[in-house]
């Protein structure tokens, strides 16, 4: 019956050997998943350019909601769009 315990601790070696070996595979998938769902790509309509959502200045026109890359940008299609 001995055999199987060594058996069961040479597993868990193996486990904790591999997890050692090879860390960043496994925080590399965990980093990608993080990043995919917390930036959103917007387009900021007056330089035409994509930037993460969460950096984003937004405005609101005709009950739409307006993302800006800058300060510049957005003072310049509220200035645009009022002549
Ligand atoms: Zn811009």
């Amino acid at each position: 019956m001995r055999i199987i315990l060594y058996l069961i601790l040479l597993f868990l070696l193996y486990i904790v050997a591999r997890a050692l070996l090879f860390p960043k595979r496994v925080s590399k998938q965990g980093q990608t998943g993080s990043v995919l769902n917390g930036d959103e790509m917007v387009l900021d309509p007056v330089c035409q350019s994509y930037f993460p959502k969460n950096s984003a200045l937004t405005t609101r026109q005709g009950g739409e909601t307006i993302y800006f890359c800058s300060k510049e940008c957005m003072e310049k299609f509220i200035k645009d769009s009022r002549q």
